[in-house]
């Protein structure tokens, strides 16, 4: 089985995931001692809980030089080698969102994620933090606009989801916020 963390195969798979991901491309090795560094990587069936920030949410947070990214997000890119597709979520199979064990993610569509999110009771736990003031990304934005073209989820679930409001979800399909730039041009 695909290990990450043995020097064997840290040394063949080079800084491909890090560098793929965000461009780092001159940062890179530090970046990579960096993140891993960070986590306490025990057993495979173990949760690896990220030792850095936290997000208001409880997800680990990387930041390495003016880059943030959520941790377990990092751990998926680097041990698969590749970037996140557009349009997919890494999931928490163990449901502890500091954890970064590649072995407890796993990929599924915003909307899946949402259904899991509220078949297990945590749906409710974001209202609170419903503001406009929350900070998207555009890979955040980019993702929403292409859950809602696919269809089969509602402004509220996206909204949920995001932890924004339902109104500023309908601004930003609307393409009040966050247009993009060769729409503006158009
Ligand atoms: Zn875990």
């Amino acid at each position: 089985m695909y290990h990450p963390f043995s020097p064997h195969q840290r040394a063949r798979d080079g800084l491909f995931g890090l560098q793929a991901a965000y461009r780092l491309q001159r940062h890179v090795p530090a970046g990579h001692r960096d993140f891993w560094g960070r986590v306490r990587i025990g057993a495979a069936h173990t949760c690896w809980p990220w030792t850095g920030g936290l997000s208001q949410k409880g997800y680990g947070l990387f930041q390495y030089m003016t880059f943030t990214e959520r941790a377990h997000r990092v751990a998926w890119e680097l041990t698969r080698r590749c970037q996140i597709p557009r349009g997919m979520v890494v999931m928490h199979i163990c449901d502890v969102r500091a954890c970064c064990n590649p072995y407890h993610l796993r990929l599924g569509t915003l909307r899946e994620n949402t259904l899991d999110m509220y078949q297990k009771g945590r749906g409710h736990d974001q209202r609170g933090e419903s503001s406009n003031r929350a900070v998207l990304t555009w890979e955040q934005v980019r993702t929403l606009r292409a859950t809602w073209a696919a269809g089969g989820v509602t402004k509220e679930q996206l909204a949920a989801q995001l932890g924004i409001s339902r109104s500023h979800v309908h601004n930003i399909l609307m393409g009040r916020y966050w247009r993009e730039p060769q729409a503006a041009r158009a």
